[in-house]
This record gives structure tokens, C-alpha cells and sequence, in this order.
């Protein structure tokens, strides 16, 4: 065994990558990381019917949006490959040969299987967990090759961990009951035993089991709410850890420089997405104006707002307006779709709560503000101020107006500054459209 942290992240391709994968890769990566390790990624694809490649190449393109790297893995290759159980079958059988030859495996047609000896008793002390023991008599005979030749789960992670010469066994703690198992072969193969440190469960608002009902489950699917990868990164590290002190926002530097195996909690941690919607907000407001236009743009897009209309400056000046406003980018796309597109005003506003007299009064303050000489959102309050004071009129009586007519929404930001944004040209064309000029 070598001195040097060797951690691994070990999906079958059954599937998307899901929160629980996700955030068992992370865990995996920041322990290798904070140690200088390697993070192995290995794929389980003994399920010859449900393991797809192009499962696998999901799960290796959601590591990577979320930031995630590895060291060695079935793409770049490394020292103890192959990375596919699939490609290490002959490994697997010679094993299975020696427990034959031993006497603690016998043959059952086909199949090979593993005597489980009585009388022994099964322990570890779980790095989170803590000490965890089992009685052999409470163990069935373990398959460890099947008779279609394939290893099962149990057989196999113990010939990989050794032979990949992982020293932390990081993983979901459904496997805490695999565990005795898995230790009884490292025993019978002569071969000692890795660290284990098994991650809560991550649970539902309703203390569930996670599903659908709780939103997003995959990756992909919070990348296409408009979550940033750094804020899903920060928000999973906060599930089972935190830093000791009251920090919550974070980069993936900082969090590897904080982190701490021996810190992750037990107890299940309950998936928020309201704290998740904080924490992606925070990472938001950490990016360049032009990072945030240019991650809006798929938002922006799908929702026919022609954003390649727009110079990269002009976007990043369109969000800078909501002055730290939306939680996810989906969000900063629809709170300034009226900016980009008066088609988003007029789907949203009719003007049918104005009657004659409002109309009147709003035309004369139009005519007035549009022909205020510089065209600066200070000048436009002054000048409503004193034109409402003169006019008999409250200030609000031609602000929201005058936002429903350029936003289309009952609240935006300041009414003004949207006026300034949008120039006098367009202005004066949304209220035009309106009849208001
Ligand atoms: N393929 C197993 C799973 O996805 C890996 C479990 C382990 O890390 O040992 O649950």
C-alpha cells in the first residue's frame, strides 16, 4: 500500500448522475484533493442490462460541470486500470481461483461462492459512523462470481479497493450493511483492510428518501434551472459538512482547504433548495457582470429574448440593473426579459386599469418627462417630484404607471433607471403603445 491518499467514486452507468452520486463524487474528490490523493474513478458496470455507455457519459460530463476531476478513470487512463469492472473480468476469476484453492470458496455449478466461516466477529471502526461490528453467523454465503461469469457488487469493490490500492472508502451509507461482508474477503484474500467513511443520506423536505417530488434530482437538471456549478458545489459540500465556524459561502479552494472527513456529520441532511437558492445566489454575485450575461444567454435564448441582438456589454449592463435580484440565471433571464423584448410587456400589460381622467393626467407628465433635457434617472425624480407637487398628484401615480408600461411587472427596479436604460426612443414607444404619449 502506498502512504498517498487514494479515493475513488464507483457509479454503475444505470443512470443520470443524481444527487447522492454527485455529492459522494465531491466528497471523494475533496478528501483526495485536501491530501494531495488521487481520485480514481472507477465504473460498475457488472449490470450487463442496465449499464449503458451512454449513461457513463453522462455521469463523466456531470462530474465535470460541477467541477469535478479525476486522476485516473476509464477516459485517462493511469496505473491500475482497466477503470471498467466490465474489462478486468480475468482479474476477478484469478482471485476467485486462489479462495478455490484455499478451500474457502467452492463451486456451485457455474457460480463460485464464498464459505463464510462462523464464529467471527466483524468490525470497523467507520471514520463517521464509528465502531460497527457484525457476527459472521449473520452472513449468508457470498456469490462471488455468478454463473454467467460476471463478479457480484461485494466481490468485486474488494478486488478493485485493493488492487486500485485505495486507502479511504468513501461512499453512500447504504453500503454500511455491505461493509462486514466486503471486510470478511479483504481478510480471506489476506489483504488489509481500507479506511471506510460512509456519507449520510441525503433526504427530502419531508425527511423522505429523495425523489422527484423534491424537484431536481439530476445534475443536468439543476444545470438547466440555472444553478452555477460553484453554487451547486458549495450547496452539496454543506450537506453532512460544514467548516467548523459560520461560513457558508465558498469556493472549491476554499472548501478543500477546510475539509475534513473527520467533520461530516451522521445525521441525514436534509436537501433545502431554499438554502441551495442562497448559496447559488451568493456565487452569482461573485462573477464578472460579463461571466453572468454570458451564463444567462441560454436563458435568455430559450425564452426568445434575442440576446445576440445585444453586445456582451449591454447584457452584462441589463443585470447589473437588478442589483443583485434572482437566485439562478433562469431567474436574471426572466426578470429582465422586458428589457430585451417589449413583446414580454405587452403579453403581461393591457392598460385596461386606466380610465380617462388617469390617462389625461399621465399624458401631461409623459410629454413633460420626455422632454426633460438630459435624459438621467436623478433629473426624472426631480422633475416628477415637482411636476406631481404642482399637479396635485402623488409620486406613485405616474411611477407605476410608468413601470407597468416598461416592465410590465408591479415591482422592478427603479422605474427610472429602467427609463434611462431603455433611452428616450424606446421609452416614449412603450408609451406610445399604451396611448400614454
Ligand atoms: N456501484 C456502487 C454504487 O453505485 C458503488 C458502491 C461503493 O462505492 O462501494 O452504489
Amino acid at each position: 500500500m502506498t502512504d498517498k491518499t487514494r479515493v475513488r467514486f464507483a457509479p454503475s452507468p444505470t443512470g443520470a448522475l443524481h444527487i447522492g452520486g454527485a455529492h459522494t463524487a465531491l466528497f471523494n474528490w475533496l478528501w483526495a484533493r485536501r491530501n494531495g490523493g488521487s481520485f480514481v474513478l472507477r465504473i460498475e458496470d457488472t449490470d450487463l442490462v442496465r449499464s449503458t455507455g451512454e449513461y457513463e457519459q453522462t455521469i463523466l460530463q456531470g462530474m465535470r460541470w460541477l467541477g469535478l476531476d479525476w486522476d485516473e478513470g476509464p477516459d485517462v487512463g493511469g496505473g491500475h486500470g482497466p477503470y471498467r469492472q466490465s474489462e478486468r473480468i480475468g482479474i476477478y476469476l484469478e482471485h476467485a481461483n486462489r479462495l478455490l484453492d484455499s478451500g474457502q470458496a467452492y463451486r456451485e455449478g457455474e457460480a463460485i461462492i464464498f464459505q463464510v466461516p462462523p464464529g467471527r466477529t466483524l468490525a470497523f471502526d467507520d471514520v463517521v459512523y464509528g465502531h460497527i461490528e457484525m457476527a459472521s453467523e449473520t452472513l449468508k454465503n457470498i456469490v462471488l462470481i455468478k454463473s454467467d461469469g460476471f463478479p457480484t457488487y461485494n466481490y468485486a469493490v474488494v478486488i478493485d479497493d485493493h488492487t486500485m490500492e485505495i486507502t479511504h472508502v468513501v461512499r453512500g451509507e447504504d453500503h454500511i450493511s455491505n461493509t462486514p461482508k466486503q471486510i470478511l474477503l479483504y481478510e480471506a484474500l489476506g489483504w488489509d483492510v481500507p479506511v471506510f467513511a460512509h456519507l449520510p443520506m441525503i433526504l427530502g423536505k419531508d425527511k423522505k428518501k429523495l425523489s422527484k417530488r423534491d424537484g431536481a434530482t439530476s445534475v443536468y437538471e439543476f444545470r438547466d434551472m440555472g444553478y452555477h456549478p460553484d453554487g451547486l458545489f458549495n450547496y452539496f459540500a454543506l450537506l453532512g459538512w460544514n467548516p467548523g465556524d459560520d461560513r457558508e459561502i465558498f469556493t472549491r479552494e476554499e472548501a478543500v482547504g477546510m475539509f475534513d472527513l473527520a467533520r461530516v456529520t451522521k445525521k441525514a441532511a436534509v436537501f433545502d433548495t431554499d438554502k441551495l437558492n442562497f448559496v447559488n445566489q451568493a456565487h452569482i454575485a461573485r462573477i464578472s457582470p460579463v461571466e453572468r450575461a454570458k451564463l444567462t444567454l441560454p436563458f435568455w435564448n430559450e425564452a426568445g429574448l434575442k440576446p445576440c441582438d445585444r453586445s456582451d456589454e449591454w447584457l452584462a449592463q441589463a443585470l447589473e440593473l437588478l442589483e443583485g435580484r434572482g437566485q439562478t440565471f433562469r431567474e436574471l433571464a426572466e426578470y429582465t426579459d422586458y428589457l430585451l423584448s417589449f413583446d414580454s410587456v405587452k403579453a403581461r400589460y393591457d392598460a385596461s386599469d386606466l380610465d380617462e381622467a388617469n390617462r389625461g393626467l399621465l399624458r401631461r407628465f409623459f410629454a413633460a418627462l420626455l422632454e426633460i433635457p438630459s435624459w438621467d434617472a436623478d433629473a426624472m425624480e426631480a422633475l416628477a417630484k415637482t411636476w406631481c407637487e404642482d399637479n396635485g398628484a402623488k409620486l406613485k401615480d405616474v411611477a407605476m404607471p410608468l413601470r407597468w408600461t416598461l416592465t410590465g411587472r408591479k415591482v422592478s427596479p427603479g422605474i427610472f433607471h429602467v427609463a434611462v436604460f431603455l433611452g428616450r426612443e424606446e421609452t416614449k414607444q412603450r408609451l406610445c403603445h399604451y396611448g400614454l404619449a
